[in-house]
C-alpha cells in the first residue's frame, strides 16, 4: 500500500524537477543572452526592458500567425531584447494559454520578470513567497529567482503513464491484501497451533510427564521444530529413565547394604552393634517413662556337643532354627539379636517381669519341643536365658552384665531353664 501510494507522487514530483530544470535552463539562457547583448543586469531599467521583451515574445507566441516581432505601444524607447524563447512543448501536453503550471521569474530584488499562473508582471513577489522560490545562477552570480505555480503542465501520455501506474500499483496492492492476508492468517495459526502442542506438552513435561511427542504435521521449519522435539524428548526421557533407574538401583543397593551392615548373616537376626544401637534408645525411653524394659541373655545349652557330635553344617542349622523360633515368637516392639556365637539377646520394651519371664518360658518350652529330629537323629536342642527386668542403672550394659549373670545361674541350675532376678542358685 505504501508503495502503491508513495509511487505515483514521487513520478509526478520527478515530471515537475524535470520541467523546472528545463525552464531555469531557459530562463538562464535567456539572462545570459541578454546581459551580453546589454551589457547589464538587476536594474530597474533591465526588469523592464526583459519584461517587455518576454511579454512580446509571449504574445507572439499566443497568435496564430506568427506577425514580425512587435514592440508593445508606448514602450518604443525600449531596445530590442529577443526574450525568453518558446517552452518547446511535448506533443499531447495542454495548450499554452491553458498552462494550469506555470514558472514565475524575478530579479534579485524579486520583481516579476516572466509571469506564470497568478502572477503579473511588474507585481513584486514578498519575502516569503521568495524563500520559497529557487536561485538562477549565471558565471556564479545570483541573476534571478524563479518558482513554479499551479498545477504540474502533463502531457496526456504523462497522465496516462501515472493512471496506469496509480492502478497497477494499487490492484498490486489490493491482491497483495487478497492473497497474502488469508495466507498470514492460515501460515499464523498453523504456527500458533504447533507452537500451542510444543507449549502444553513442555508444560505436561514441566508437570512430570516425562514422555511428550507433538504432531508434526509439514517439512517445513515449524515441521523440523517439532521433529527436533520429538527426538530431544526420546532422548531425554530415555536419559531420564536410565537415570531413575540407577538411582532406583542405588537405593536398593544402599538398602541392601544397610540390611547386610546390621545383619547376621548365617540367622538373619540382627548382629551386636545394630542392638547396641536400638538398645541404648529403649533403655533411655524406659528410664525417662519408667515403663518396664527387660534384656533377656540366651545360650543354647552343650552347643559344642552339637557341633561335635553331629557336624558344623548341623550345628549351624541349628542356629537358624532357634533364630527362627526367636523371631517368630517376639512382638514387632521387640528386638532380638545375635549377641555372639550361640547366644542370642532380647530386648523387651513396655514388658514387666512377670509378662518377660511368661515369654522366655514360652519360648524356652517352643525350642525344647521343636522337632529337632528331622535335622539329625535323636538331636535334642535346648536354651538357657537369663532375664534382667530392672531399669535403675545408668547404661543399658548394666542390665546386660545382670543377664550374663542370670543366664550363669540357669546354666548352673541345669539348663533348659529361664532365670530371672528372683532366681536362685541351687547348684
Ligand atoms: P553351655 O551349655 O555351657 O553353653 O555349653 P556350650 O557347649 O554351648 O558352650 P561352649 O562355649 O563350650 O561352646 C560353644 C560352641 O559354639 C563353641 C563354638 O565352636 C560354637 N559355635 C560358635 N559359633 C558357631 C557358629 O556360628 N556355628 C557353629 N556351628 N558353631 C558355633
Ligand atoms: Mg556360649
Ligand atoms: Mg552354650
Amino acid at each position: 500500500m505504501i508503495v502503491a501510494i508513495m509511487t505515483p507522487i514521487m513520478v509526478e514530483h520527478e515530471f515537475v524537477e524535470h520541467a523546472k530544470v528545463a525552464h531555469y535552463g531557459r530562463f538562464q539562457a535567456a539572462i545570459e543572452r541578454y546581459i551580453r547583448e546589454n551589457n547589464s543586469w538587476d536594474t530597474e531599467k533591465d526588469a523592464l526592458r526583459f519584461a517587455i521583451a518576454e511579454e512580446n515574445n509571449r504574445k507572439l507566441h499566443r497568435t496564430p500567425r506568427n506577425s514580425p516581432h512587435m514592440r508593445p505601444q508606448g514602450q518604443a524607447d525600449a531596445p530590442y531584447f529577443s526574450g525568453l524563447p518558446p517552452p518547446r512543448r511535448r506533443p499531447g501536453s495542454k495548450a499554452s494559454e491553458e498552462l494550469p503550471f506555470a514558472f514565475v521569474l524575478t530579479d534579485t530584488q524579486g520583481h516579476i520578470l516572466h509571469a506564470g499562473k497568478d502572477y503579473k508582471i511588474g507585481q513584486k513577489l514578498t519575502e516569503e513567497e521568495l524563500s520559497g522560490a529557487d536561485s538562477l545562477w549565471v558565471k556564479g552570480r545570483l541573476v534571478a529567482y524563479a518558482l513554479s505555480s499551479g498545477e504540474p503542465d502533463l502531457s496526456t501520455a504523462d497522465l496516462a503513464y501515472l493512471h496506469t501506474l496509480r492502478e497497477t500499483l494499487l490492484f498490486s496492492a489490493l491482491g497483495a491484501i487478497v492473497f497474502i492476508i488469508p495466507f498470514g492468517i492460515w501460515e499464523g495459526s498453523r504456527l500458533v497451533r504447533t507452537l500451542n502442542h510444543l507449549t502444553s506438552a513442555v508444560n505436561r513435561m514441566a508437570e512430570g510427564e516425562f514422555k511428550q511427542q507433538v504432531p508434526v504435521k509439514s517439512e517445513d521449519e515449524v515441521g523440523a521444530l517439532a521433529k527436533a522435539f520429538n527426538l530431544m524428548n526420546t532422548q531425554l526421557h530415555e536419559a531420564y529413565k536410565n537415570l531413575e533407574d540407577s538411582r532406583n538401583k542405588i537405593a536398593k543397593q544402599a538398602e541392601q547394604l544397610k540390611e547386610l551392615s546390621i545383619r547376621d548373616e548365617l540367622t538373619g537376626l540382627y548382629n551386636r552393634r545394630f542392638f547396641n544401637e536400638e538398645v541404648k534408645v529403649l533403655h533411655a525411653n524406659a528410664l525417662r517413662y519408667g515403663n518396664g524394659f527387660c534384656l533377656v541373655l540366651g545360650d543354647i545349652d552343650f552347643f559344642k556337643r552339637i557341633n561335635d557330635g553331629y557336624s558344623h553344617v548341623v550345628g549351624d542349622e541349628v542356629l537358624k532354627q532357634v533364630a527362627k523360633i526367636l523371631m517368630n515368637s517376639i512382638r514387632n516392639s521387640d528386638i532380638v539379636a545375635r549377641y555372639g556365637g550361640e547366644e542370642m539377646v532380647l530386648a523387651l520394651p513396655n514388658t514387666s517381669p512377670q509378662a518377660a519371664m511368661e515369654m522366655m518360658e514360652r519360648i524356652r518350652k517352643t525350642i525344647e519341643q521343636h522337632p529337632w529330629d528331622s535335622i539329625a537323629e535323636g538331636m535334642k536342642v535346648t536354651m538357657s536365658f537369663g532375664i534382667c527386668d530392672e531399669t535403675n542403672g545408668e547404661h543399658f550394659e548394666h542390665m546386660l552384665a545382670v543377664a550374663d549373670e542370670l543366664l550363669y545361674k540357669a546354666k548352673n541350675n541345669g539348663r533348659n531353664q529361664v532365670c530371672s532376678l528372683s532366681c536362685s542358685q541351687t547348684h
